[in-house]
């Protein structure tokens, strides 16, 4: 079985501006090392287009005021927030993104591919059923795991490893006791939010997971919290499916953040989340693209990474570029272990009441 990517060059349309950090070269750069690498020459890859996700599938998740806002505003142009700006045009291409998720997830449904990296923008996991925000227009991941209920699939599991904290798709999902939400960010970082007390509510408490990161973290700290906290949480909520928020910002080059992850580093985390959706859910795992700004010299190998690793390809050849490598010096490694032991001890302490294995 294949590897499925979605990719549509009408995602190059959109910009805020030439020198925002979301801007088309993020996906441009990236088309073009995986057309150097023989990535599409690969029998193991399937590249597939997109279609507009429908105004139904959006109110799945969206409200109606915000919707007809955003539709209002994109003819015209506007405004949401400081980094938000809303293009002329942005509600088709963000319906596109949206759509990009869906059919990745129809694509691993229908066993068109085995699994699927959505390689979209604009990006979606700040977005808020009522407001974008951060970037983000229509909550990408949301509109696809409601798509995906609605079509019979029962539990997913999101791991959403984007550097910031998925605020949108925490609050959409944070009474849903049939989505478990993890996600590891940086703290502090925008949005400001993702304590380990965050938690969930009603019939959702517990299935909701926050696990901060202190700057510097590494390669070797999320391997930490896979180990320590994922993988017992996966055995436990036995998903049916796994969709990753694929945020590519915690690379020791982003310019936004102060993580420590490596290309290589995030290879070996879609490995072992590639073995868990083997375990529990018969291969079925989406990622969707979210954050990355580091467009030269990270985003394209990062992309790379996680898209060998899918398709099970030998990743041992995804390497840093090498004039950026002294660069991982300067991010506290070491003190930002010794923390992240103290941050994961909270969340078990906070968890240990729903879920067996922190108990
Ligand atoms: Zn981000």
């Amino acid at each position: 079985m294949k590897t499925g990517i979605i990719y549509h060059k009408k995602y190059l349309e959109h910009e805020q501006s030439p020198t925002h950090p979301e801007r088309k070269e993020r996906l441009a750069y990236t088309m073009d090392q995986l057309i150097e690498e023989g990535i599409f020459d690969n029998p193991a890859i399937e590249l597939i287009e997109p279609v507009e996700a429908t105004i139904e599938d959006v109110l799945e998740v969206h409200t109606k005021e915000y919707v007809d806002f955003l539709i209002r505003e994109s003819k015209k142009g506007g405004f949401i927030d400081w980094d938000t700006n809303i293009p002329v045009g942005v509600f088709e291409i963000a319906r596109l993104a949206a759509g990009g998720a869906i059919r990745a997830a129809e694509a691993v449904l229908e066993e068109e591919v085995r699994n699927c990296f959505a390689m979209i923008r604009p990006p979606g996991h700040h977005a808020k059923p009522y407001i974008g925000a951060g970037f983000c227009y229509l909550n990408n991941i949301a509109i696809m795991i409601r798509w995906l209920q609605k079509r019979g699939i029962e539990k997913v599991m999101i791991l959403d490893w984007d550097a910031h904290h998925g605020d949108g798709t925490q609050e959409i999902f944070y009474d849903d006791d049939n989505v478990l939400f993890i996600s590891t960010h940086q703290m502090p970082l925008y949005p400001g939010t993702g304590f380990p007390y965050e938690c969930g509510t009603g019939r959702g408490e517990g299935f909701t997971i926050n696990i901060p990161l202190p700057p510097g973290t590494s390669d070797e700290g999320y391997m930490m919290v896979i180990e320590e906290v994922i993988k017992p949480v996966a055995e436990e909520f036995h998903p049916d499916f796994i969709a990753v928020s694929a945020g590519q910002d915690n690379h020791f080059t982003d310019p936004i953040t102060g993580l420590a992850l490596t290309a290589r580093g995030y290879a070996e985390i879609m490995q072992e989340t590639v073995k868990l959706s083997d375990k529990y859910c018969n291969g079925r795992l989406v990622a969707v693209l979210e954050g990355g700004y580091s467009v030269e010299s990270a985003l394209p190998y990062t992309n790379l990474g996680i898209i060998a690793a899918m398709a099970g390809m030998d990743i041992s050849c995804i390497r840093e570029p090498l004039n950026y490598l002294p660069e991982l010096k300067y991010r506290k490694k070491e003190v930002a272990l010794r923390k992240l032991e103290d941050n994961i001890g909270d969340v078990k302490k906070v968890h240990s009441k729903y879920w067996k294995c922190f108990s």
